[in-house]
């Protein structure tokens, strides 16, 4: 049976359902393999709560997919997820120490309900975690990340970055996506960001950064990154896009959201027909739209570019005394005054777009269900998945 065997299935997607207190258990598992084995403890930052977190919400969803019999998915998953974590330094005798740590937290956890076709199923799954991640690992031959140095640290706000790079190869990605980024003030702590330019043969690379309140890296990168830093850059992910035969654009950028959008709006200006696309980028106050003068560079250049800056509040702070006047040059659109869900759906419900949203999580889901609610179909609507 093993994982055909709903009923084992069911009890085992349980226990690591963290709905239903399986906290413990995943806390277990880590100290029994650590314990087990010193140098996987060497992979992790010192707090876990995430990482398990994670690794409780993946190996249910799992569970939840395979009851479900659907394997393809989870199949995909566990690959790339396998691949993913060659940059932490994940090798194949750690996946042996994994699978026996995993099998007898289970064993332990289960024991009141564990007979042959619970064995059985909880031996499968183990299996196929360890068996797909490292298989998909092993046989993966380009290289887990690529290192770069940082040539210019721009400050066009007081909380915004814009970090310049020269990588030691040229990194592949597409337009829209987003790689994961290790800087040398946090070792160990992967964050993703968004390349502000396409993918360069000579490896330039441009990230724009905006420190949240009480955020370990991002802070970190605002106040202290300097050229000589070496960064490492991981493998790409996400799948925004625009299909230049599927209609007209709107997109959405708060902040540094910005970067992906900027990236696809640079590798459009390649081609000299294009849909339409209306951007609108916001900020809180009008200084804070940091990228406006590129923006504007492009739209002179690419009359099927508007772009539309909103802030939310009509005056600057006291710190941006000596910034850069944001006022748009004659014949381009006026700011805006508002929160970007609102003055969006101003302009009616854009139903005929291709819709791409960029931005911090709570901008993102506002304005997505503000479109929805004003008529716009949800397939249309993209933007990257809301949490690292
Ligand atoms: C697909 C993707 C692409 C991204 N691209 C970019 C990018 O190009 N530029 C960029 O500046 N950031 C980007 N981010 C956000 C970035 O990865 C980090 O989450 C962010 O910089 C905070 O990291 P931190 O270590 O400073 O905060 P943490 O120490 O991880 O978190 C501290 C606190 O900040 C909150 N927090 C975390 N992220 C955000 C956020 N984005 N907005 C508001 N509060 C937050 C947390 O809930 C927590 O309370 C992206 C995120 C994702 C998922």
């Amino acid at each position: 049976m093993g994982l055909e065997d709903r009923e084992s299935m069911r009890i085992l997607r349980d226990a690591l359902d963290l709905d239903l207190g399986s906290e413990a258990l995943i806390g277990d598992f880590h100290t029994r393999w650590f314990a087990a084995d010193l140098s996987a403890r060497d992979l992790f930052p010192p707090d876990l709560e995430k990482q398990r977190q994670v690794f409780a919400q993946a190996l249910c969803w799992l569970c939840d997919e395979l009851i479900a019999q659907r394997a393809e998915e989870p199949v995909a998953f566990l690959a790339q997820l396998g691949r993913d974590h060659r940059k932490y330094g994940v090798t194949q005798s750690h996946y042996a120490t994994l699978q026996d740590a995993l099998l007898t937290t289970l064993r332990k956890a289960l024991v009141e309900q564990w007979d042959r076709r619970l064995a059985e199923a909880v031996d499968d799954v183990v299996q196929l975690v360890v068996g797909v991640m490292s298989g998909a690992a092993d046989a993966e031959t380009s290289p887990p990340f690529c290192d770069g140095t940082v040539l210019e640290h721009l400050r066009p706000a007081r909380d915004i970055s814009v970090i310049r790079l020269k990588m030691d190869h040229a990194l592949a990605y597409h337009p829209g996506q987003y790689v994961p980024v290790q800087v040398p003030q946090w070792p160990r702590r992967w964050r993703y960001l968004s390349p502000a330019i396409p993918a360069d043969p000579q490896g330039y690379l441009e990230f724009h950064i905006r420190s949240v309140a009480g955020g370990m890296v991002s802070t970190a990168i605002v106040g202290e990154a300097r050229p000589g830093d070496r960064w490492r850059v991981s493998n790409p992910h996400g799948a925004m896009e625009i299909d230049r035969d599927g209609g007209d654009v709107l997109m959405v950028a708060g902040s540094t959201g910005l970067a992906p959008l900027r990236t696809l709006i640079m590798d459009l200006a390649r081609f000299s027909q294009n849909p339409r696309v209306h951007l609108f980028f916001g900020a809180k106050y009008p200084c804070e739209l940091y990228d406006l003068r590129t923006l504007w560079e492009i739209a002179s250049t690419n009359p099927w570019l508007s772009v539309t800056p909103v802030s939310e509040l009509n005056f600057d702070p006291p710190w941006a005394a000596d910034y850069p006047d944001v006022t748009p040059p004659r014949g381009l659109h006026v700011r805006q005054l508002g929160l970007l869900p609102e003055v969006v759906t101003r302009y009616g419900n854009w139903s005929d777009r291709q819709i791409l949203l960029s931005g911090r999580p709570a901008m993102v889901q506002a304005t997505k269900a503000a479109l929805i609610t004003k008529g716009a179909p949800a397939e249309r609507i993209q933007h990257d998945p809301l949490a690292n």
